[in-house]
């Protein structure tokens, strides 16, 4: 018997075997998880999520572009359909225009904000309400954010602000769902190599970074922000809501270049 035999959940943003969301798809399939997928619609994007899932016998995969909310309302249709009720739903997506990404936050434009905003936050607040309809008996939703939305993190911009209000409103859906006994979370992950991390910028250097300053002295695996995403969608998180999980080897925590500064001491004295 695994962790979650008879669950079934619905996974929005599998790209691909890089994706965070793959990550976790992997954990909850080994514990015996049912699974839906979604795929932005256009056959490409269905034969390269089909071609990551297809290993673990997906239950469903249907098309959904969270900038409509009629996309959303069929996809979890499809979703009754299949399984009748869930019990977790994955959210892990976000897009922002490259050039308003690449650009100071200061530059960024309005209309490269609104887009960001609604696919990066507001699609979490749509998942949540159509999931929370086939949830009579509670469940578990999850999405992922970034350290970036909490500090400035040089590079991450617009993003950082779309994480912010991903955060928010984790916090106002925990509330407003918790009657239901459903338990809204984030996994605010450190830097893994993904399709989406690409377009944020030097994936080396930022993981340099966690090397240096985190607690743990290295970057986190992808394998670590799978487990703990499971967790979080799992009952043994079922006290756990409104909660934003850093698994980042400690980065969070510090408020000093710490171990890093420590060693430039070290090498000044040195020279
Ligand atoms: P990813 O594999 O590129 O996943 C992003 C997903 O969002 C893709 O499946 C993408 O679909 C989907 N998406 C974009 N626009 C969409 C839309 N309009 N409708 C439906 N789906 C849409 O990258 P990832 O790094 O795993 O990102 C997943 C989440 O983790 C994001 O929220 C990201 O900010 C967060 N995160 C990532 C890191 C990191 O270092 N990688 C760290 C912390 C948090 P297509 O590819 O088909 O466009």
């Amino acid at each position: 018997m695994g962790l979650f035999s008879g669950k079934k959940g619905m996974i929005l943003g599998v790209a691909n075997d890089y994706s965070i969301a793959w990550s976790i798809t992997e954990k909850l399939a080994a514990e015996g998880a049912e699974l839906g997928f979604t795929h932005l619609p256009g056959e490409k994007m269905e034969r390269r999520v089909r071609k990551a899932i297809d290993p673990i016998g997906p239950k469903l995969l249907v098309p959904c572009d969270v900038q409509k909310d009629e996309d959303i309302a069929a996809a979890f249709a499809k979703a009754k359909e299949t399984f009748g009720t869930l019990d977790f739903v994955l959210h892990s997506i976000a897009f922002a225009p490259i050039e308003d990404l690449k650009a100071p936050f200061v530059r960024a434009s309005r209309d490269g904000f609104k887009l960001a905003m609604d696919i990066s936050v507001y699609s979490l607040v749509s998942v949540a309400r159509h999931a929370a309809e086939l949830m009579p008996n509670g469940g578990s939703i999850v999405t992922m954010t970034y350290y970036g939305g909490e500090k400035v993190v040089p590079g991450y911009n617009l993003m950082g602000v779309c994480k912010a209000a991903l955060d928010a409103s984790v916090k106002y859906l925990a509330y407003d769902l918790g009657p239901k006994n459903i338990r809204v979370n984030a996994v605010s992950a450190g830097p893994v190599k993904t399709l989406a991390a690409s377009a944020v910028g030097d994936f080396d250097k930022l993981s340099g970074l966690y090397e240096a300053i985190a607690p743990m002295q290295r970057n986190v695996t992808r394998e670590e922000v799978g487990s703990s995403g499971m967790f979080l969608l799992s009952d043994l998180a079922r006290g756990i809501s409104g909660e934003i999980l850093h698994v980042d080897c400690g980065y969070h925590a510090m408020g000093s270049p710490g171990h890093a500064f420590e060693k430039a001491l070290e090498q000044q004295a040195a020279d």
